[in-house]
């Protein structure tokens, strides 16, 4: 039976990769600082444990591992990345985890690793136009990511590399361009776009209104979670090391993507832009190279992505009006 080891095994993409290796019949074993949050893990074994500790990373790389997979980092959506008052925990705790698990995968002699990069690594001064953001991956350098987060992306990816180059690990590297689905964070401070837009036309009346960060002419693309999946693992079976975009090129206005929410949920509301930490001007996936090296790429409609995040959010909103509703009834009770 292969063995898999998933870092971030909790977290929002980790823990779906646990489910995809697990119907693929690997024996896996998660690591995180906490379990799944909206679903018990399916991992065969799952160690709550800290990365940034070399100690732990020694513990969880104890047997010879097909398949790494590290998506452990601190992370979160434009309201975490780029306010900068997350910046110095953002570099330290992910620096930590990525030196530590390297050092430990090649102690164990395990060959292949794949690293999760982000799109935020790409030079701010390449996606300042909104319709024409270059995000070629020979763009990348001369390097001017626009966030800390991104700086601790492109120098990780260079650790993995220089592990490739000079002690023949087999390094797969990934920049995944906004990704999302169904059990991701929708509510904590760390959720992205799509659910934060899901969250609020999900809490709306319909003819109501939202808010949106910045003047909703930011464009993006954004890729369901079954694609990334997919993609990642085409990656890491594949003899190329990358690092290549795993995103889609359906580029759209944050407005945009608000009204997709609203013609999803039947409702009609209005947007009302308010200022907020927003990112780049414009950011989209180029696939030309995952196409040339992979012959695959992402073709699953934005539209059909946000119908199932929709849903989901949308229960979860519902489950949470139930329980502000017993929790109050339980305090007139009381009261009375
Ligand atoms: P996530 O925050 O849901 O998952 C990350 C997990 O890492 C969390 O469960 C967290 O508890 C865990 N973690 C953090 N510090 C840890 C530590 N010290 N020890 C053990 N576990 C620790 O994020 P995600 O959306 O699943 O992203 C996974 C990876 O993909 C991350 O590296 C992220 O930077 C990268 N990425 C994600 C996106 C996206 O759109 N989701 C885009 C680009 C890159």
């Amino acid at each position: 039976m292969k063995k898999a080891l998933v870092c971030g095994a909790g977290g929002f993409i980790g823990s779906h990769m646990v489910k995809r290796l697990k119907k693929e019949g690997f024996w896996v074993r998660g690591v995180d600082l906490k379990y799944p949050q909206f679903s018990p893990t399916q991992a065969d074994d799952f160690v709550i444990g800290d990365l940034r500790d070399p100690a732990l990373c020694r513990h969880v790389v104890d047997m010879k591992f097909d398949e790494v997979y590290q998506f452990a980092a601190d992370m979160g959506g434009a309201g975490y990345v780029f306010t900068g008052e997350n910046d110095a925990d953002i570099m330290h705790n992910s620096a930590l985890i990525n030196l530590n698990m390297l050092e430990a995968c090649y102690r164990r002699n395990i060959k292949r690793i794949f690293y999760s990069s982000s799109a935020c690594i790409y030079p701010k001064y390449n996606q300042e136009d909104p319709a024409n953001p270059n995000c070629a991956e020979e763009s990348a350098y001369p390097a001017f990511p626009d966030s800390e987060y991104g700086w601790e992306k492109l120098f990780s990816e260079r650790l993995y590399l220089a592990f490739h180059r000079n002690y023949g690990m087999e390094v797969r590297i990934a920049r995944y361009h906004n990704i999302f689905g169904p059990e991701g964070s929708w509510n904590d401070g760390r959720e992205k776009a799509p659910a934060a837009i899901c969250r609020k036309v999900a809490m709306a009346e319909d003819g109501g209104e939202i808010e949106i960060w910045g003047d909703g002419q930011q464009t993006r693309s954004f890729l369901y979670i079954d694609e990334c999946l997919e993609g990642t693992l085409r990656l890491m079976r594949s003899d190329w090391t990358g690092p290549v975009n795993i995103g889609s090129e359906e580029m759209v206005t944050i407005d945009q993507l608000a009204y997709l929410v609203m013609e999803i949920a039947g409702k009609k509301i209005r947007v009302r832009h308010i200022p907020g930490p927003q990112g780049v001007r414009g950011r989209c996936s180029d696939n030309r190279l995952i196409k040339k090296k992979l012959g695959w790429s992402p073709s699953y409609p934005l539209k059909e992505g946000l119908k199932k995040t929709y849903a989901w959010i949308e229960e979860q909103v519902k489950k949470l009006n139930l329980q502000e509703k017993r929790e109050d009834k339980s305090n007139e009770t009381q009261e009375n």
